[in-house]
């Protein structure tokens, strides 16, 4: 398990490295995407001056006992974080070719202490050779138990892609904004582009990966003013988990009127959405239940909806029912044991709700607590009920379970990967 931290000797050297980047201080800008050999340049540059600079990661926090045998340590990371705050394609081609998508991987693992990223540039805007470099930075972060990178990108479905559309579609539907993870880089499939006609729905979209073993999607911003989500598009072979918080907001509210309280088997994770390449800043983390860092771990723990999401990463929430770990479908039963085992390294506990379909069952307001333990046995009565904990620190940061599903049907086992010819 590991918590974030940022040094504070790195953070003024990455605001400045960032600034010059994202300003645009270094070469005159190219319309062409021969980007390779300053991408490189940079990249090193970049990499030298902070692994220079970078105090190794100090050695992680014992986490308090449990009540309950532990089959799972708790990664952090932020699986949605873009590299370019520009949208047209010429200027994003610019600053993907700065070395940014190596410094986002560097901001992960040495300023955040991260365990895991995924970098989700828009599909849209990645010629081939961009996913190509998406893939060989993901690969070459990648180390078992040590920090782990997916390949992912955006499929960006809303009337704001349709202006990128040629010839512009101002109509084009609000389906939403889907992030897409693969399992690793064995992935011959080019970006799925939202703007290009054979992948621009949701259907098309989903015919399109390789099967729900080796790709997973998670949709965002789901009740966004400008670009809301289409829950009937919801998938659930592949949508296993939404993000319920990302830097425009938390979209708890929606997500128990649209997914949940309609049956919908959704883990959550939070995100960050920044568009700086700096995952993790200002607000949503995910956390992965899982038994070890390793992409295979992590992503089945995904398809499991093993996760919470949280505000800032230093809340350890642990939630069971009659023992099983968050995100568990349970079958029939009249009544559920449910425990927590919350701790906060960032700020005490004020509120503790434990949510029982859609509305709040019992609530604690623990005294200056850093940690909290409850444990509560619901009466269901048979019929189906979906249970969650929302924490809220002192300082306003918070806190989301997966939900824990009882007297639900359990949903077919995910189809093995479709054969590549
Ligand atoms: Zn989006
Ligand atoms: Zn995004």
């Amino acid at each position: 398990m590991s918590t974030p931290r940022i040094p504070s000797l790195v953070r003024p050297l990455l605001c400045l490295l960032l600034t010059a980047l994202l300003l645009g201080c270094g070469d005159a800008p190219s319309a062409t995407p021969d980007i390779a050999p300053i991408e490189t340049t940079v990249a090193r540059d970049i990499f030298a001056t902070l692994t220079a600079e970078v105090p190794a990661a100090t050695s992680v926090p014992t986490p308090t006992p449990t009540l309950t045998p532990l089959p799972y340590n708790i990664y952090f990371g932020d699986l949605h974080v873009h590299t370019s705050r520009i949208h047209t394609t010429a200027a994003f081609h610019e600053e993907f070719g700065r070395g940014t998508i190596r410094l986002a991987h560097l901001h992960a693992r040495r300023v955040m202490q991260h365990d895991f990223i995924a970098v989700t540039n828009h599909a849209r805007l990645l010629a081939d050779w961009m996913w190509e470099v998406t893939k060989d930075v993901a690969d070459e972060f990648t180390r078992d138990g040590e920090f782990i990178s997916f390949p992912a990108f955006e499929w960006t479905a809303s009337h704001s892609c349709g202006t990128h559309c040629a010839p512009a579609r101002p109509d084009y539907p609000d389906w939403g904004h889907r992030n897409v993870y693969f399992r690793n880089t064995d992935v011959a499939l080019l970006p799925l582009r939202c703007n290009d006609p054979n992948y621009d729905t949701p259907e098309e979209l989903f015919k399109a990966l390789p099967g729900p073993d080796a790709a997973t999607t998670i949709p965002h911003h789901t009740a966004h003013p400008q670009h809301p989500f289409d829950w009937s598009t919801l998938n659930p072979d592949y949508d296993r988990v939404v993000e319920i918080v990302q830097r425009s907001g938390s979209y708890e509210a929606d997500i128990i009127r649209s997914g949940w309280d309609n049956g919908l088997l959704l883990g959550v994770v939070g995100g960050t959405d920044n568009h700086i390449g700096a995952p993790g800043w200002p607000e949503g983390i995910t956390a992965i239940l899982a038994p070890t860092l390793t992409r295979d771990a992590l992503f089945d723990a995904l398809l499991s909806r093993h996760t919470y999401a949280t505000t800032h990463g230093d809340i350890i929430l642990h939630f069971f029912g009659d023992g099983e770990i968050q995100g568990s479908i349970l079958s029939r039963r009249s009544s559920i044991k449910l425990s927590g085992d919350i701790e906060s390294r960032s700020g005490d506990i004020s509120l503790v709700e434990l949510v029982d379909n859609g509305a709040v069952a019992t609530r604690w307001s623990p005294d200056q607590a850093a940690s909290f333990r409850f444990e509560a046995t619901q009466q269901v009565g048979e019929e189906p009920h979906y249970f969650f904990v929302r924490i809220t620190l002192e300082n306003d940061h918070q806190a989301w379970s997966s939900p824990i599903w009882v007297n639900y049907p359990t949903p077919a086992p995910t189809p093995s990967p479709t054969p590549t010819p």
